[in-house]
C-alpha cells in the first residue's frame, strides 16, 4: 500500500449521476463500495463532500442573495449529502462517523481534529460535514485543510473527468492529459484543479493531490494502490 491515510474529496455534482439535481442514490452507492474495497485493504480514508448538487454559494449570490447567508446554505447542503454517503457506507457494513464544522448535534458529532484522527486509527471511516464552516471558502479548501490537519499522505480529487489537462478537452479536441504537475506550472497555467487557496494549502504544506475520474469503476483502488492514473499535483 502505498499511502496509510487519504482524504477523498468528491464534489457534490459527483452525486448527481446522470441526474440534473440532487443525489443519484446507486452512484452514492457506488462510492460507497468503491471506498470500502480501499478500506478493506487496509488504508485510512477521510472523506470531504461538497454540495453543488443542491445549493452554490456563488450562484445564489448572483441572483440577489447575500453571499455569507447563501454560503451558510451551501455548507448545510454538504451535510446532506455527507449524510446519503454515511448512509450508503453503514449500510453495506463500513463504520464511519460523521463530523460537521458547524454543530448539528442531533445529526452528527462536530469536528473535533483529534477525535477524528482516533475515528480513523480505531477502524472508521470519518466524513467532514459543513466545508471548513466559514463563508467565502469552498469544499476543495475544506479537503486541503482537513487533510494537512489530519496528516493523511495525499488529497485525492475524484471528478468526472481523468485528470487536468492543457485545456477544456470538451471544448478543445488537441488538449492533452497531465501525467504530473508542479504547483507552479498549476498557478502559472491558471488551470482550473482546486481552487487557489485550496492550491496554496497544498502546497505550502507539501501535500500532494492527485485529481483522478471516480466514476470508473476500480480507478479509487487503482490510485490508493499507488498506480499512476490521473494527475498528480506536486
Ligand atoms: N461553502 C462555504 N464554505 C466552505 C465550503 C463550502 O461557504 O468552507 C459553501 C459555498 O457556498 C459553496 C457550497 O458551500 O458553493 C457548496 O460547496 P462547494 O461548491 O465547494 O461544493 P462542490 O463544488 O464540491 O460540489
Amino acid at each position: 500500500m502505498k499511502y496509510k491515510r487519504i482524504l477523498l474529496k468528491l464534489s457534490g455534482e459527483s452525486l448527481m449521476g446522470e441526474r440534473q439535481y440532487g443525489i443519484d442514490n446507486n452512484r452514492v452507492l457506488q462510492y460507497a463500495h468503491d471506498i470500502k474495497t480501499v478500506f478493506d485493504a487496509g488504508i485510512e480514508i477521510a472523506v470531504v463532500v461538497g454540495g453543488g448538487n443542491i445549493f452554490r454559494g456563488l450562484s445564489a449570490e448572483k441572483s440577489g442573495m447575500e453571499r455569507a447567508q447563501a454560503d451558510y446554505m451551501g455548507m448545510l447542503a454538504t451535510v446532506i449529502n455527507c449524510m446519503a454517503l454515511q448512509s450508503a457506507l453503514e449500510g453495506i457494513g463500513v463504520e464511519t462517523r460523521l463530523q460537521s464544522a458547524i454543530k448539528m448535534e442531533q445529526i452528527c458529532e462536530p469536528y473535533i481534529r483529534r477525535r477524528a484522527m482516533t475515528h480513523l486509527e480505531t477502524g472508521r471511516i470519518v466524513i467532514f460535514g459543513a466545508g471548513t464552516g466559514n463563508p467565502y471558502f469552498t469544499t476543495d479548501t475544506a479537503a486541503s485543510l482537513r487533510a494537512i490537519e489530519i496528516k493523511a499522505d495525499v488529497v485525492l480529487k475524484g471528478t468526472r473527468v481523468d485528470g487536468i489537462y492543457t485545456a477544456d478537452p470538451e471544448k478543445d479536441p488537441t488538449a492533452t492529459r497531465y501525467d504530473e504537475i508542479s504547483f507552479a506550472e498549476v498557478y502559472a497555467k491558471g488551470l482550473n484543479v482546486m481552487d487557489m487557496t485550496a492550491i496554496t494549502l497544498c502546497q505550502e504544506n507539501k501535500l500532494p493531490i492527485i485529481v483522478f475520474d471516480m466514476n470508473k469503476a476500480g480507478n479509487f483502488e487503482r490510485i490508493a494502490n499507488g498506480e499512476a492514473i490521473g494527475t498528480l499535483v506536486r
